[in-house]
């Protein structure tokens, strides 16, 4: 085959030190829990902006439940696969809901992997862990990030009544490498479905929310389509980040997207009627999400 040298990172690619004092607290309240969360796992760069919750105060942070081992295997994503992953844990709603609710978060996303081998793909447990968590503490405000669950309404109706603010659902690129990119179980039309429903059955002022990565091949015309037909989907918040290969398994980054050009989707976006955007080479689909949320809800 071709033996392509992989792109250099360009020197906007940098990575933030950590700090804060609220990043500290919480990151010593976090070892007493013993909760794993994505942003440490992951190493995020972000985690000291999104830990320390910026100018509104709102701290943000991401955690998995169902386990670690998904069904599927995206060609951008670091997560082990199998068919069969072990069953989920019963008492992990009731675990996790507590100790996130002591932890000293405002915004907490919950994510996971995909469950095509659960009879309702996990949705009953996402929905357990919203509604412990608003039980014990009423005034978190809660992202859900979730798979497709196949396009099923019943799973997608859990979910967006569990209680949540935040129904998010990640269409990872433009429509045209959606086979390309994504595990062959998921498709445009299948998400763009479950972001509409979620809008239907949430109760009124429950955001929905996607995120595409950008650097797969894309082109700046494919994206700016994408976001028209996610924004006639009803989806009011839509982040943009760069693809960064996990390892040399994984799909080759196809283009380091300027700032400039991340900025420009930025502009685009909220001149569509996004609530928010977040855009930009550093930006995860969680990224700043409490500090985003509250600025899009007073304006
Ligand atoms: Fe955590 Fe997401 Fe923020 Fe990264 S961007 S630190 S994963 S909340
Ligand atoms: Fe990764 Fe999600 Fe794809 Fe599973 S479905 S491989 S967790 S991106």
């Amino acid at each position: 085959g071709t033996r392509k040298r992989p792109l250099p990172k360009p020197k906007w690619m940098k990575e933030t030190i950590p700090g804060g004092a609220k990043y500290a607290a919480i990151k010593a309240k976090l070892r007493e829990l013993k909760l794993h969360t994505v942003c440490e796992e992951a190493k995020c760069p972000n985690l000291g902006e999104c830990w320390s919750g910026g100018e509104t105060g709102t701290a943000t942070a991401t955690i998995m439940i169902l386990g670690d081992t998904c069904t599927r295997g995206c060609r951008f994503c670091n997560v082990k696969t199998s068919r069969t992953p072990p069953p989920p844990d019963p008492d992990e709603p009731s675990n996790v809901a507590q100790a996130i609710a002591s932890w000293g978060l405002e915004y907490i996303v919950i994510t996971s992997v995909d469950r095509d081998d659960l009879p309702d793909q996990g949705s009953g447990h996402f929905a357990e862990t919203v509604q412990r968590l608003k039980t014990l503490k009423p005034e978190m405000l809660i992202e859900a990030l979730v798979p497709d669950f196949r396009g099923d309404p019943s799973c997608v109706e859990k979910v967006a009544t569990s209680g949540l603010h935040v129904f998010a659902h990640n269409i990872e690129t433009v429509e045209e490498l959606q086979r390309s990119v994504r595990d062959h179980r998921a498709n445009f039309k299948q998400s763009i479905d479950v972001l509409k429903m979620a809008k239907e059955y949430a109760p009124p002022g429950t955001l929905t929310k996607t995120s595409i990565m950008l650097g797969c091949g894309e082109t700046p015309d494919q994206v700016i389509s994408t976001m028209e037909k996610v924004r006639a989907a009803g989806v009011d918040v839509i982040t943009f980040g760069q693809y960064m290969r996990p390892s040399k398994r994984h799909m080759p980054v196809s283009e380091y997207v300027t700032p400039e050009a991340f900025d420009k989707y930025r502009v685009l976006g909220e001149e569509m009627g996004f609530r928010y955007v977040a855009s930009g080479p550093m930006v995860r689909s969680s990224y700043k999400a409490g500090e985003f949320y509250i600025k899009a809800m007073i304006e």
